[in-house]
């Protein structure tokens, strides 16, 4: 047994980013020792458009193309765990890596439980433990409050789901062979189908891509303010966020939503108006690079983790910097 194999995800197409993440994740890995080589598996009905160029980090990019593996996969679970289970069977990795995004937070569990692999949710970091020459992991835990590292038990596949921002993709062009993997044989055992996909339309940045995000929470008070929020979003290219208050009280869709029951994002500046900055929220910011909070009271938690602050009134504070921005921007 030995490798590592990255289940990476496709998106209009494309490898998406996400995987770049998960390659970083295993080089980091090969380069602590876990030898055998780094393939990434690449599911979906029609992967013409995938070069290995797009794949920098993967000694191998392994296409499996099949009718049932629709959308990269996601689907019906049956098809990607029955496609992988079928490459574990002939390459036998050692380390199984996912994203912790919606598609491998599930697929991933499933994987091991086919495979009796124990597996790693959510992990922030991985390493080499040299003296067992098992992995061990890093995860957040009591919501986000603490981190625990953990080991794998016995001597089989070790599986992990890496949570999105915890390692910058590697960057460059891939030289890695390509293959193709032929599932027709397994895909008989595909007992869900998809029936119908039901896009959100949204526009602008990907959150979970924003290299700038402006969040609202329930400081905010209401529905409205979130337009300002998507203004200077629009005007500075980036994404809107909420906390969960925000969602839960209908003034913006989940989607929005940021921390450990939402989203994990890695932007380069968090705005961050009226959030109080429960334990929760800061879950899915320990990728962000800069925060910037906006909140009367001194004392909220958000200041502990941002590099500059506003202690004022939102409604005052806001008009001023947007005013600034729109200048700037011409
Ligand atoms: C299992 C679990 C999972 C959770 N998952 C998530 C999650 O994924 N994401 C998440 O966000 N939360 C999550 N939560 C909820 C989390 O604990 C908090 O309740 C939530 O983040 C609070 O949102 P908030 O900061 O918008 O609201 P509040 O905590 O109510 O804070 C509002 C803030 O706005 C400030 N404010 C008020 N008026 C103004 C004004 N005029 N100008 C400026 N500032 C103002 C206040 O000082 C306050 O700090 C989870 C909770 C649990 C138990």
């Amino acid at each position: 047994m030995s490798g590592i194999l990255v289940v990476g995800e496709v998106q209009d197409g494309a490898i998406a980013p996400v995987s770049g993440e998960l390659l970083a994740a295993a080089r980091k890995l090969a380069g602590e020792g876990v030898g055998g080589g780094i393939s990434l598996a690449v599911m979906g009905d029609d992967l013409s458009a995938i070069s290995a160029a797009d794949a920098p980090g993967a000694d191998r990019v392994i296409l499996i193309s099949h009718p049932a593996l629709k959308d990269g996969g996601t689907g019906g679970y049956d098809a990607p765990v029955l496609a992988l289970a079928a490459i574990y069977e002939s390459t036998s990795p050692d380390v199984i890596l996912f994203a912790k995004t919606d598609f491998g937070a599930v697929t991933g569990p499933r994987l091991a439980f086919k495979l009796g692999a124990p597996v790693a949710q959510d992990c922030i970091d991985l390493a080499l433990d040299s003296d067992t020459g098992r992995v061990v992991v890093t995860r957040p835990v009591f919501g986000g409050n603490a981190l625990a590292v953990y080991g794998f038990d016995g001597d089989g596949p070790q599986v992990a789901t890496i949570r999105p921002g915890a390692f910058d993709a590697v960057e460059g062009e891939g030289t890695g062979t390509v293959e193709q993997f032929d599932v027709d044989d397994v895909m008989g055992g595909v007992r869900t189908v998809l029936v119908e996909t039901v896009i959100q339309e949204s526009e602008g940045v990907r959150l979970e891509d924003a290299d700038i995000i402006i969040s609202g929470g329930r400081g905010l008070g209401g529905p409205e303010p979130f337009d300002q929020l998507h203004e200077l979003a629009n005007i500075l290219g980036g994404a809107v966020g909420a906390s969960r208050a925000a969602c839960d009280a209908g003034w913006v869709d989940h989607s929005y939503q940021i921390g450990l029951t939402g989203k994990s994002v890695k932007p380069s500046l968090y705005l961050s108006i009226g959030i109080s900055g429960a334990s929760q929220h800061m879950a899915g910011l320990s990728g962000a690079r800069n925060i910037v909070a906006i909140n009367k009271d001194g004392d909220a938690n958000i200041f502990k983790a941002a590099r500059f602050g506003v202690v004022g009134d939102w409604e005052k504070v806001l008009p001023a910097f947007m005013a600034t921005v729109r200048d700037l921007a011409g």
